[in-house]
């Protein structure tokens, strides 16, 4: 079982959280929303776990948290992984679009500049402008997209770029998400929970 995008730190009980997720045997890709979150996250799982923590900038926070950049480029070098990263262009964000885009590239120059990374991406209300973004740094790594909702051209765009596809049962509610994900080739699918903010109707995750 794979879950390639869960915000283990955001639980009320973290460590609960971990010590069932390293019981199943599960392989987590532990993302932070913010630089300053990463120590401390990363300390979560155990040594033998099958947790990897992703050093991230959530794109809505970056109009908060654009200093942190700094401490991000200072800590890439300690994980294989990046995100949440991306662009959200959503009502409540699309205002701060300009300073999401610069923090982004930002971001993605380090990733680059560390010889490449795994990168979890947000691309909410945003797709095209993240695709375009990914285009300008070819040595980033490789993208994967989390919950990707943009239209069906940008899903074929990205898998001609190479990207991967993280995918959860919130997103396969939406009527869109049988033809786009026909359009995805199977090996570039993973499985996704982005918990604790998606849950499944009537079902809670561990706490
Ligand atoms: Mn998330």
């Amino acid at each position: 079982m794979i879950d390639f995008h869960c915000h283990l730190d955001l639980f009320p009980r973290p460590q609960a959280v971990v010590s069932e997720v390293e019981a199943a045997s599960i392989y987590l890709l532990s993302v932070t929303t913010t630089p300053k979150a990463f120590a401390r996250t990363a300390r979560l799982p155990t040594k033998a776990s099958r947790i990897r923590t992703a050093l991230g900038l959530h794109p809505q926070l970056a109009h908060e948290r654009h200093q942190e950049v700094e401490l991000f480029s200072r800590l890439i070098s300690e994980t294989r992984y990046a995100g949440e990263i991306g662009l959200d262009g959503g009502d409540e964000f699309a205002r701060h679009i300009v300073l999401q885009k610069e923090v982004f590239n930002r971001l993605l120059r380090s990733c680059s500049d560390a010889g490449g990374k795994f990168l979890s991406i947000h691309s909410r209300h945003a797709s095209g402008e993240v695709l375009e973004a990914l285009r300008q740094h070819p040595g980033c790594g490789t993208p994967i997209l989390h919950w990707f909702t943009g239209p069906i051209r940008d899903a074929e765009r990205a898998v001609e770029m190479g990207a991967w596809f993280s995918v959860g049962l919130p997103m396969l509610r939406s009527k869109r998400a049988g033809p786009l994900l026909a359009k995805i080739p199977r090996e570039r699918i993973l499985t996704e929970t982005d918990a604790p903010f998606a849950s499944t109707k009537g079902d809670a995750y561990p706490r």
